[in-house]
């Protein structure tokens, strides 16, 4: 039985382990691709520290954000686009919803589905084996949709498109249209948020201001069309950074505000909003409570959730047509070797880093 090389996690909080894993027999409509670029992502290190959800169990392959090449396809396939999907194709690929369900059929709403597959939590000893990213090869199924990845992209941003940027998409089509007028507050300026500003600007908003930390981060977040970042670290007192955007907005609040940093911003986010503005609340994580007498009012409250396969398109198609506007190659910050996961996942943990690449 054919083998490859991934990093698997055999316990948590423990060193992972770079394991043979088995390449699984194609199905038909499946794919087998060879991974040129992982990124990482806060969920690889928050599984890596415990389960996230209470069905996983170990051992797992780590990594849920792989661009790759098509080695094999078991009979024909398409791309998104109806285009046919060739061996030596580089290409990105969707999660899979059901399809049949309330959520999917009649909500309309994948991303909710109870039946929906990802990868990066999937066990490594059990059929089709390599669903995560930190792999030589990936196990592609049928029902995933494949996006080509254009020669202007690398391998790296595409990868990062499979989670960070889907995600960010996503949320801007909820949002609807920002109009000309408009200021925009992003919360966070990790890979999401210096990529909303990116797609903020580019939508047309008037202003872009920016609160988050290191400096080094906020040094990319101006080069991705911030008007202005407040330093997080510096300015320590949230009545100050609400004076801030006061002052940039004739005293109302901004007309948009997008959290991609984590629950705990919310509370302070909703004070940043002018009444009637939209809140689009992205970043997981942590806990905070919400006082509702002070929800701004006729606000629209907008969550999101991952992102459906068109998300994945949207989001290669900015990284390739929004090439010469923005420095998209700048969010990825450092490059490793497979042998090197420990190394990445603990500079992912600790912050050190933007976004992380394994690199085949
Ligand atoms: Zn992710
Ligand atoms: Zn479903």
């Amino acid at each position: 039985m054919a083998t490859c090389r991934a990093a698997v996690i055999t316990e948590h909080n423990k060193p992972l382990t770079i394991q043979q894993v088995t390449i699984p027999a194609l199905d038909a409509g499946s794919l087998l691709v060879k991974i040129t670029a992982s990124t990482l992502c806060g969920t690889d290190v928050h599984r890596w520290h415990g389960p996230l959800g209470d069905k996983d169990t170990l051992p797992i392959v780590t990594g849920h954000e792989p661009c790759g090449t098509v080695e094999d396809i078991a009979g024909e396939r398409t791309d998104i686009l109806g285009n046919p999907v060739k061996r030596g194709d580089r290409v990105v690929w969707s999660y899979v919803a059901c399809g049949s369900c309330y959520y999917c059929a009649v909500a309309c709403q994948p991303c909710i589905c109870r039946g929906r597959a990802s990868w990066g939590h999937n066990r490594s000893d059990q059929h089709p084996y390599l669903l995560g990213s930190c792999a030589e090869y990936m196990y592609v199924p049928k029902e995933c949709l494949i996006i080509k990845v254009p020669e202007e992209v690398t391998s790296a941003s595409a990868a990062a498109s499979a989670c960070a940027y889907r995600t960010v998409m996503h949320g801007y089509d909820r949002l609807g249209a920002i109009k000309s007028h408009e200021t925009v507050v992003i919360q966070g300026s990790g890979p999401l948020g210096n990529f909303a500003t990116a797609v903020a600007k580019d939508h047309g908003a008037k202003k872009v201001l920016v609160i988050g930390a290191p400096a080094n981060r906020l040094e990319v977040t101006k080069k991705m069309g911030a008007d202005a970042v407040l330093n997080l670290e510096e300015v320590s007192d949230e009545k100050q950074r609400r004076q801030w955007v006061k002052e940039h907005t004739d005293g109302r609040g901004a007309d948009v505000v997008i959290q991609v940093a984590t629950n705990m911003a919310v509370p302070e986010g909703l004070t940043l909003l002018r009444d009637g503005g939209r809140y689009l609340n992205i970043g997981a994580g942590g806990k905070a409570n919400i006082a509702v007498e002070k929800i701004p009012q006729e606000m629209l409250f907008i969550t999101v959730r991952s992102g459906e396969p068109r998300h994945w398109l949207q989001a290669i198609d900015f990284l390739a047509s929004r090439k010469k506007a923005f420095p998209f190659e700048e969010m990825i910050s450092k490059s490793y070797k497979l042998e090197q996961i420990n190394e990445a996942m603990e500079a992912m943990a600790n912050y050190s880093v933007v976004k992380a690449v394994i690199n085949f």
